[in-house]
C-alpha cells in the first residue's frame, strides 16, 4: 500500500510598517528606488556612541496589527539584542523583541476557494528593525544600509498550513488585511511583505513534526505556491527512496522555478539574546490602546473601527480587545453579497481595498439606483478610469456623491449612458459638478416631447421606403430608425422614449 503524506507548512513573514521614518532614527523609512547609502544616519548605520529613540508610530501600527490578528497586546513589552555578525548589520546586533513581544497569540482565518476556512494561529508577533542589503558585483561584495532600521513586524504562524495553495491563500489574505488597516503597503515586489516557509512532511494521521527545511527569497505569492509544492514533492521522493530529509535552508530561484541549497540552519541559542539596554520597556495602557483605535477611526474611510466603551478590557495582565467592531475584508465581502445582492465576484473585487469598498457603500447610500447598478458602474467604468489614471478610490477627484449623481441622471433619462460614462472622466479632470458640465456642454437628453416628436417626424419623412417596409411587417427596422433619430439629435434623444414614440408614430 502507498503511504499517504501530509504536508506541514509554517510561514514566517516580515511586514514593513508604512511609517514616515525608521524605527529608531529620523531617516525616511521607505528607500525604494533611492541610491545606496543615501538614506542613513549615525544611528541606523551603527556608529559608536549613538542612542536609538523609539518611533511611536511603529508601536501604534504594530499594536493595531496585533489587534487585527486577534492577538493580545502586551501592556509591557521589551526590546532585545539579537547578536550575529553579517556585513549588512553594522551594529553587530539587531534590535528585536524576544520573550516579551508586543503581541501574544492571535490567528487569521484563511478562506479557501471551496468555501472551507482554516484558522491559522500566530506563534510569534513582534517589532524589530530591518538589516541592510548586500550584493556581489564584479567580484566585490557591496553593502547598502538604506534598509537598516526600517520598522518591521515579524509574524510567525504555527505549522498549520497544509499545501502551497493554502500558504498562498494565507499570504493573499494577510496582504489584504495589512492594506485594509493601513499599516503596510504590503507590496511583495518592493519587499514590504517578505515570506519564508518551513516545510516538512509526515504520514497522514501522525502528530509528529518531522525535520523541516526552510525556503527563502520567495517574493511573490505565486513563488510561494510553487516553491512549497515543489519542496514537499522532493521530501516525499526522498523518504520514498529510503533516505532522510536533512535540515537546511533553500533559496527559491523564480527565474528557473527551482530550489537551491544555501546553508545549514543556525539555532536560536547562537544569537545570545539579551535586553536592549539603550531602550526603555514599551508600556501601553488601555487608554493608549483605545487612543490608537480612536486615531484610526477618525478618518471617514476608517469607519470600520467603531470602538464602544468597554470593548477592550484588561484580563490576566494583558489587554484583550473585543474585535467584533472591526469588519475585516472577508466579513465585508459576505455583507455585500447579503445586503446588496452582489455576486461573489463583484463583492470580492469591491472589497479588495478598503477605500474602494467605502466608496461603493457611500455611492449606494447617495444614489437612488439599485446597489447592483452602482456595482456595475464601478466594476466596468470606474475601475477602468482608476486603472488608466493609476489612482486608488481615495485619490479620485470624482467622489461617490458625483458618481451617484451621474448614475441617477442616466437612470432617470436625463442623459444617455454614453454621456454618463464620458462624464466620469470629465468630472475627474475638471473638478466640476456633473450637472454643471451637462448644462454647460448641452449634454442633456431632449426632455421636451414635442421637440422629440418633431425630430422623429423629420426622420420618417426623409425615409419613405423604410417606413413602407416597416408598415409592411419588417419590424426589425425599428433599431435603424432609433439610430437615425440619435444621429439627428447628436445622441441627445432618450433611447427608451424614442423607441416608444417611434412605435406610436410608425403605426399610424
Ligand atoms: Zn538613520
Amino acid at each position: 500500500m502507498m503511504t499517504q503524506y501530509e504536508i506541514v507548512v509554517g510561514l514566517e513573514t516580515h511586514i514593513q510598517l508604512n511609517t514616515e521614518t525608521k524605527i529608531f532614527c529620523s531617516c525616511k523609512a521607505d528607500s525604494w528606488g533611492a541610491e545606496p547609502n543615501t538614506n542613513i544616519c549615525p544611528v541606523c548605520s551603527g556608529l559608536p556612541g549613538v542612542l536609538p529613540v523609539l518611533n511611536e508610530a511603529a508601536v501604534q501600527k504594530a499594536a493595531l496589527l496585533a489587534a487585527a490578528m486577534h492577538a493580545e497586546i502586551n501592556p509591557i513589552s521589551y526590546f532585545d539584542r539579537k547578536n550575529y555578525f553579517y556585513p549588512d548589520l553594522p551594529k553587530g546586533y539587531q534590535i528585536t523583541q524576544f520573550d516579551e513581544p508586543i503581541g501574544k497569540g492571535g490567528y487569521l482565518d484563511v478562506h479557501m476557494p471551496d468555501g472551507s476556512a482554516r484558522r491559522v494561529h500566530i506563534h510569534k508577533l513582534h517589532l524589530e528593525e530591518d538589516a541592510g542589503k548586500t550584493k556581489i558585483e564584479a567580484g566585490r561584495r557591496l553593502v547598502d544600509f538604506n534598509r537598516c532600521g526600517v520598522p518591521l513586524v515579524e509574524m510567525v504562524t504555527e505549522p498549520e498550513l497544509h499545501s502551497g495553495e493554502e500558504a498562498a491563500q494565507y499570504l493573499t489574505e494577510l496582504r489584504q488585511l495589512l492594506r485594509w488597516i493601513g499599516v503596510s503597503e504590503a507590496d511583495m515586489e518592493r519587499g514590504h511583505l517578505r515570506c519564508d516557509a518551513n516545510v516538512s512532511i509526515r504520514e497522514t494521521g501522525s502528530a509528529v513534526l518531522n525535520t523541516k527545511t526552510e525556503i527563502k527569497n520567495m517574493n511573490s505569492i505565486e513563488s510561494i505556491r510553487q516553491a512549497i509544492t515543489l519542496e514537499a514533492q522532493r521530501q516525499i521522493a526522498t523518504v520514498e527512496a529510503g533516505e532522510r530529509v536533512e535540515s537546511y535552508t533553500l533559496d527559491w530561484d523564480a527565474d528557473t522555478g527551482t530550489l537551491r541549497k544555501m546553508r545549514s540552519k543556525e539555532t536560536e541559542a547562537d544569537y545570545r539574546y539579551f535586553r536592549e539596554p539603550d531602550l526603555l520597556p514599551v508600556k501601553l495602557s488601555a487608554d493608549e490602546i483605545a487612543n490608537i483605535y480612536k486615531r484610526f477611526t477618525e478618518k471617514p474611510q476608517d469607519k470600520i473601527l467603531e470602538l464602544e466603551p468597554g470593548s477592550f478590557s484588561i484580563t490576566g495582565g494583558n489587554v484583550t480587545l473585543t474585535l467584533t467592531k472591526i469588519e475585516m475584508p472577508y466579513d465585508r465581502k459576505m455583507r455585500f453579497i447579503e445586503d446588496y445582492h452582489l455576486s461573489a465576484y463583484d463583492a470580492d473585487i469591491l472589497t479588495s481595498e478598503r477605500s474602494l469598498s467605502d466608496y461603493f457603500e457611500e455611492a449606494v447610500r447617495l444614489s437612488s439606483a439599485a446597489p447592483k447598478t452602482v456595482s456595475n458602474w464601478m466594476m466596468n467604468d470606474l475601475l477602468r478610469l482608476m486603472n488608466d489614471l493609476g489612482k486608488s478610490a481615495s485619490e479620485l477627484h470624482l467622489r461617490p456623491a458625483e458618481l451617484a449623481e451621474i448614475i441617477d441622471m442616466v437612470e432617470s433619462g436625463k442623459i444617455s449612458p454614453g454621456t454618463g460614462k464620458a462624464l466620469l472622466k470629465k468630472v475627474e479632470e475638471s473638478g466640476q459638478k456633473p450637472a454643471e458640465i451637462v448644462a454647460a456642454e448641452g449634454l442633456g437628453l431632449i426632455g421636451d416631447e414635442d421637440a422629440l416628436r418633431s425630430q422623429i417626424a423629420a426622420v420618417l419623412s426623409e425615409s419613405p421606403n423604410e417606413v413602407a417596409s416597416f408598415r409592411a411587417g419588417k419590424e426589425s427596422l425599428l433599431g435603424w430608425f432609433v439610430g437615425q433619430v440619435m444621429r439627428r439629435t447628436g445622441g441627445k434623444a432618450d433611447p427608451k422614449r424614442t423607441r416608444e414614440l417611434l412605435l406610436e408614430m410608425l403605426k399610424k
